[in-house]
């Protein structure tokens, strides 16, 4: 952390991220899943990144979460602390024994892949796994289970005879500190034969956003070597931008993502749209709880998207490359708040629309066709009065906004002066509600 005064405003996020995780770690909400699963947790073709499967290993929960890095996520909701080799080996072999079922048959509307092919006649299949944090931590993944794993999924591409095109997750500090292994390892050769794309955290390519407001601890630095590195060793980089940040105002959050999204293309790694609903037990959540913050609304998320396309197909001129915009009303964990479906944040604003919005996102995800999403969605904004009271909403917004520091300082102060109450309603309203595990697996 460069700038002083962005480590200060870090400390502090910091610190209420940690103290929400461990008062949600205290409730015993979690006691119940001693024993580690035997299958990993399992996004089906369209609650994933793309139209294709995800699986999310269940163990060691991400290392950078114990440091109160990330004040939106809570991924490390669901953990098991050290948990074996081969019980993560179990989660690996059960996606290859069950690959049918939850890998060929979940395989939905257009997925782009143009690269050189082994099996040229026929369909590519698409997946995703990894562990929640980073393909690779060995704490998290450990090594030879990768490997067993790589090795047991190239088996079934040439079984098949269909090229694979697996997606992995990894944070930008591994792929630096494992450069060595991973430009020269068998692994490395494996997931090259896989078209492997590696996401790295990422979030925004603003200090302010990326360091203080997400608390990333990611260096821009360390961030750029990491694609480096993985373009060096013939892997494909891609990286998670995220919008709807606290205490960011909906003109600002469309910024922020789209000038991420031209400084990805710049570096030539293809950006992951990601865009904020609200986790429980987080910053943003309690404050959204407290009306001190609000979800973006959906037409900053429809607008955002259409700004990001105009940036990657050059206004229309060129191809856009690869690019993913995942489901954004999915978790895991499923949200408290979502960006389409809990608008009691938003007067004068129908379910209707909503509905509409994210239907128009939903067909663009499945077909990927740019024009008809151009045209649908200019269609949807022309002469529609709710879209015009929209823009007159977000307009005072930014006219009677305060400085950015001053809002954020105001927004951690809120919250360490409620974090008392917000954490007793939590753990009341967990009690309640059983979580639902089920949501995250592929059925029949
Ligand atoms: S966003 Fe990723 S790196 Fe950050 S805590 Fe969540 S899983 Fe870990």
């Amino acid at each position: 952390m460069y700038n002083k005064e962005y480590a200060k405003y870090s400390k502090y996020v910091g610190k209420i991220t940690r103290d929400l995780r461990s008062a949600y770690y205290k409730t015993g909400t979690n006691e119940e899943k001693q024993e580690i699963p035997l299958e990993p947790s399992q996004l089906n073709a369209k609650q994933g990144l793309g139209n294709f499967p995800a699986f999310y290993l269940q163990g060691q929960h991400c290392e950078k979460s114990d440091c109160g890095c990330c004040t939106n996520c809570f991924y490390s909701q669901f953990h098991y602390d050290k948990p074996s080799a081969e019980e993560i080996q179990t989660q690996c072999d059960y996606v290859i024994d069950n690959f049918e079922r939850l890998v060929l048959s979940q395989q939905y509307g257009t997925n782009e892949f143009d690269g050189e092919r082994k099996y040229p006649n026929s369909k590519p299949i698409f997946m995703t796994l990894s562990p929640t944090g980073s393909f690779f931590s060995d704490k998290e993944f450990p090594k030879e289970v990768r490997l067993d794993f790589l090795k047991k999924l190239e088996q079934k591409s040439d079984e098949l005879k269909r090229d694979i095109v697996l997606h992995i997750e990894a944070h930008a500090i591994d792929v630096v500190k494992h450069q060595d292994y991973i430009k020269t390892s068998e692994e490395t050769e494996i997931l090259k034969r896989l078209n492997a794309k590696c996401i790295l955290g990422f979030e925004s390519a603003d200090e302010w956003s990326r360091n203080v407001l997400y608390n990333k601890h990611l260096p821009l630095e360390c961030f750029e070597n990491a694609v480096e590195i993985l373009k060096e060793s013939g892997i494909e980089p891609g990286a998670f931008v995220f919008s709807g940040l606290v205490t960011l105002t909906d003109m600002e959050s469309k910024e922020d993502m789209l000038n991420s999204v031209r400084f990805l293309k710049e570096r030539g790694a293809f950006p992951v749209l990601m865009f904020a609903n609200s986790q429980s037990w987080t910053l943003p959540d309690l404050l959204r709880w407290k009306e001190k913050h609000w979800l973006q609304e959906p037409a900053t998320v429809l607008d955002t998207v259409y700004g990001a396309l105009e940036i990657l197909t050059d206004k229309g001129k060129s191809k856009p490359g690869y690019y993913l915009i995942p489901e954004p009303v999915e978790g895991p964990p499923y949200p408290i708040g979502n960006i389409f479906y809990d608008r009691t944040d938003i007067p004068d604003f129908s379910e209707e629309s909503s509905k509409k919005m994210h239907q128009i996102l939903k067909d663009f995800r499945a077909t990927r066709d740019i024009s008809n999403f151009v045209r649908s969605w200019k269609e949807y904004k022309k002469d529609n009065p709710e879209y015009e009271k929209y823009q007159d909403r977000i307009h005072k917004k930014e006219i009677e906004k305060e400085g950015k520091d001053i809002r954020f300082a105001k927004a951690l102060k809120y919250g360490v002066e409620h974090m008392d109450e917000y954490v007793a309603y939590c753990t009341e309203k967990d009690r309640e509600e059983s979580l639902e595990e089920d949501r995250y697996k592929i059925k029949e």
